[in-house]
């Protein structure tokens, strides 16, 4: 359970928002505002209800203040995406910060210079924390993509102001526990992508949760070859045969069951418009390469998912930047999305490139909820608690401020 922003009377209050505009820019340009446009209905929202609101954020990685980093160049795009003046402060702490929120009327919106300018940001630095919290009344958390993160602004200020989750966090959450929370059974995971090695823990932590695992690209040859089934020159793992045994036994005695390629597209070079043919997985030739999941397998796939009701994915299911082995990444992701039009499948999908091949199948807005919040989006997959998600849990007891045993 965590608190909301309906929670929260905001009337008069000064509401600092750990938003993360941290958005693609070139030579001082924003070349991507997706971020600050989808931010700007938590700001909207509050100022609407009185508040003064105050936009605290990262960009980039500087070390230390780095003017490249300055965040003023997101100024324009957030007045933009708020539709209206958006102040400016030079710092996100100190007497500059003060100087411009003293000047904030009900309804008005500043934004402060980026909160990794100062190093104890990300060391969760409390003397730093208390020195964001004097700058507001109250804090809303709107940036679950940073929620992986223990930094000052995005866990620290939670255990020092009230606190509660913006919309986007909401919808997200929401999203998430819908998805592997309290998901509607059969659940499916469709995992894809290069490797075994950096999936394990996600891997791992799906096989005690979905009735279905689904694994295809380049980690799908590692339990073919683990299944003592030819590889060719696949990119294979086979160091990890071992442990893709391993979750195959943990998948059993946990009755999930692990859907395999039995047919691929293979190909002599991993190139545009290779030459390529299909083959049964157990009839792939040395000299030749995996590139994509076969006819056959696509099938076997979207039928599977016909029976059910959850859909979790994270990773192409095949080379899906280079056609034509974009094809069981494109077939599946299509069958996906217009079940979730039917109503009769609930998606969610999110993490690394999973984004850009839902993009490319012309999907990415046709699943229940896309999730681009990267590595929070993985860690979560893994089944971990991620801090600044965890630090806006009510929890029942203490002193009864709701957050139990913080003060
Ligand atoms: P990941 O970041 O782990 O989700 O991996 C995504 C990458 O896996 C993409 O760049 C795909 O091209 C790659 N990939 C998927 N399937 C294969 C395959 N069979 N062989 C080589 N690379 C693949």
């Amino acid at each position: 359970m965590f608190r909301t922003i309906d929670a929260l009377d905001v009337k008069g209050k000064r509401v600092l928002v750990r938003a993360d505009l941290n958005v693609p820019a070139k030579d001082g340009k924003v070349t991507d505002s997706t971020r600050i446009d989808r931010s700007a209905a938590t700001l909207k929202e509050l100022a609407s209800k009185g508040a003064k609101v105050i936009v605290l954020t990262h960009f980039g990685r500087p070390k230390g203040r780095e003017e490249k980093y300055s965040q003023k160049l997101l100024l324009e795009p957030l007045a933009k995406a708020v539709g209206q003046p958006v102040a400016w402060a030079d710092d996100c702490i100190g007497p500059q910060a003060e100087a411009v929120i003293n000047g904030l009327k009900d309804g008005d919106i500043a934004l402060l210079e980026n909160v990794r300018f100062h190093p104890e940001e990300e060391k969760n630095d409390v003397a730093f924390a208390r020195k964001l919290a004097v700058l507001g009344d109250l804090f809303v958390n709107d940036a679950f993509s940073t929620a992986h993160r223990a930094h000052a602004s995005t866990e620290g200020l939670a255990h020092i102001l009230p606190a509660a989750a913006g919309r986007l966090m909401q919808v997200e959450l929401e999203a998430l526990a819908k998805a592997l929370g309290t998901p509607e059974k059969p659940v499916a995971a469709v995992v894809g992508g290069a490797k075994v090695s950096t999936k394990l823990e996600l891997l791992g932590n799906l096989v005690g949760r979905v009735d279905y695992l689904i694994i295809g690209g380049g980690m799908a040859n590692t339990f073919l070859f683990a299944q003592g089934k030819p590889v060719g020159k696949s990119l294979c793992e086979k160091e990890m045969a071992e442990t893709a045994r391993e979750i195959l036994a943990k998948a059993k005695a946990a009755h999930c069951h692990i859907v395999l390629p039995v047919d691929a597209i293979i190909a002599g070079e991993f190139a545009e418009n290779a030459p390529n043919k299909v083959v049964s997985v157990d009839d792939v030739p040395d000299d030749q390469m995996i590139l994509d999941a076969g006819p056959a397998s696509i099938e076997a796939i979207i039928d599977r998912l016909g029976g059910c009701k959850t859909l979790v994915w994270n990773g192409p299911l095949g080379a899906f930047e280079i056609a034509p082995f974009d094809k069981a990444t494109n077939a599946v992701a299509q069958a996906a999305a217009e079940r979730t039009a039917q109503g009769k499948l609930l998606t969610v999908a999110g993490g690394g490139d999973t984004v850009a091949a839902l993009a490319k199948a012309g999907v990415d807005d046709k699943f229940s909820y896309v999730s681009t919040a990267g590595g929070a989006f993985l860690e979560w997959l893994e089944g971990k608690t991620l801090p600044g998600v965890a630090a806006l849990e009510v929890k029942t007891g203490g002193c009864g401020c709701g957050k139990g045993g913080c003060h």
